[in-house]
């Protein structure tokens, strides 16, 4: 049988392409090398701009924490808060949300096997093909490559070079902490709706507290040139935070696993062939976050393959609207992340505290993290919103004044 569509890998990516592939009529197979649920190592926050794409169904039992705001804690002692009204996010486990992702594609119609690693990903100017660990070969129309940062289909389709280029990638080291439902209040002093961020001194760029109902989500990340630093790194960053909290933190495995980037700097079609999600690098380039981008690039490439299908055509050319689409949605955040990430934390010391506590910065950062609006738009939305909150702006800047005078 030759499918429509074969999509190499069920995370994020993989999943919402085979289901909104199957959603669109077409017959689609979903290749996943492991079983499932199958672990990603990851913090679990999913920004509101992700969870969209679901429509809001997901099950309230997936939802570890509802997330309302961001708190930046800087080396040199300042913290910098951005509480929304608004929920901008959750916290889940990745092994959940995924099989949950994964099993709702196949209730859409797709067919997924686990436990099927592919080794090699061809196309032609009639077919795709894919060719697996025990020998089997599938083909399709198009073959959608979803398999993650370490994406063999990428390499195979001659779109990413054999070896990885560290220099555009990042690489992350975490695990989730089990301290019960008392230790993440007590961790978070009785507000675990905030994802708490925190720039790193040294080479590796940042850190991060996420709380989940029982467990705290403890990482770092930085660039993939840094490899050596970053298990001593880690370490010295979950104890500090063990030290701050006061609760002790109990290291069950580290995990650890690159991060995608690069991805619109990058060619991600071939004829017949697209990449999403991590296999194509679309991850913040700053804070490492890539869910939610993982999930619309496949959303794109799901409806830039059914408009090829119905007009038959298959090149890259016709598959280019796909490059297009995804420029337009993450150019500008990935353009402005990859500047603030340049300039270090000496650009989060001067610039955060100088918003802290404004709530027009928090309602930019919830419609950012909501997805109503890219960084691009954030001088408008502050010309637009400004004149309204001037006069609680100028209160808060002569009530620090008075106070940093005291
Ligand atoms: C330490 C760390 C923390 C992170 N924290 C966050 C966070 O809090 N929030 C956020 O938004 N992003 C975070 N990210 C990034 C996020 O994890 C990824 O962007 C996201 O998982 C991308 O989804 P994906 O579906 O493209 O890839 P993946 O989730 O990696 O899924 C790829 C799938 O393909 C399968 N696969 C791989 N090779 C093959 C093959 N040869 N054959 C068949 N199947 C294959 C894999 O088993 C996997 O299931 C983090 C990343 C790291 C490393």
């Amino acid at each position: 049988m030759t499918y429509d569509v074969i999509v190499v890998g069920a995370g994020p990516a993989g999943s919402i392409a085979a289901y909104e592939c199957a959603k669109h009529g077409l017959t689609t197979l979903c290749l996943e090398k492991s079983p499932i649920p199958r672990e990603k190592p990851c913090g679990g926050a999913v920004m509101y701009r992700g969870l969209r794409i679901l429509g809001g169904h997901l099950p309230r039992s997936l939802v570890e924490q509802k997330i309302y705001g961001l708190r930046f804690s800087l080396p040199n002692g300042t913290k910098s808060e951005f509480i929304s009204d608004k929920m901008i996010g959750i916290t889940v486990f990745r092994n959940r949300f995924d099989e949950h992702l994964a099993k709702r594609a196949v209730n859409a119609g797709s067919e997924l096997m686990e436990n099927t690693p592919v080794i090699h990903a061809s196309t032609s100017d009639d077919s795709a093909k894919v060719r697996l660990k025990d020998g089997r070969e599938f083909k399709s129309k198009f073959i959608i490559g979803a398999d993650g940062v370490n994406s063999v289909v990428s390499r195979s389709l001659g779109l990413r070079p054999q070896r990885k280029d560290l220099t555009k990638v990042g690489l992350g080291m975490e695990s989730d902490f089990y301290v019960g439902a008392e230790g993440v209040n007590q961790a978070t002093n009785g507000n675990p709706s905030v994802l708490e961020i925190i720039p790193s001194e040294d080479k590796i760029s940042y850190g991060w507290v996420f709380p989940k109902r029982e467990h705290l989500a403890i990482g770092v990340a930085g660039s993939g040139v840094h490899m050596r630093a970053l298990r001593p790194t880690f370490d010295r960053f979950y104890k500090n935070i063990e030290k701050k909290i006061g609760v002790p933190l109990t290291l069950e495995k580290r995990r650890t696993c690159f991060l995608g980037g690069d991805g619109l700097g990058s060619v991600n079609v071939v004829n017949r062939g697209i990449l999403v999600g991590d296999a194509a690098g679309f991850v913040d380039p700053m804070m490492g976050e890539g869910i939610a981008y993982a999930m619309q690039s496949s959303v794109f490439a799901a409806d830039v393959i059914t408009s090829a299908i119905e007009e038959g055509k298959y090149d890259s050319v016709q598959l280019s609207e796909y490059h297009t689409l995804c420029k337009k949605e993450f150019s500008a955040n990935f353009q402005m992340a990859a500047w603030a990430g340049s300039k270090g934390t000496s650009f989060a010391e001067r610039v955060l505290p100088s918003v802290n506590g404004f709530k027009l910065a928090s309602d930019v950062m919830a419609m950012i993290a909501r997805g109503e609006i890219g960084y691009a738009d954030i001088p408008y939305v502050i010309l637009k919103k400004l004149p309204r909150q001037l006069p609680h702006i100028l209160q808060q800047a002569v009530q620090s004044r008075i106070l940093s005078s005291h």
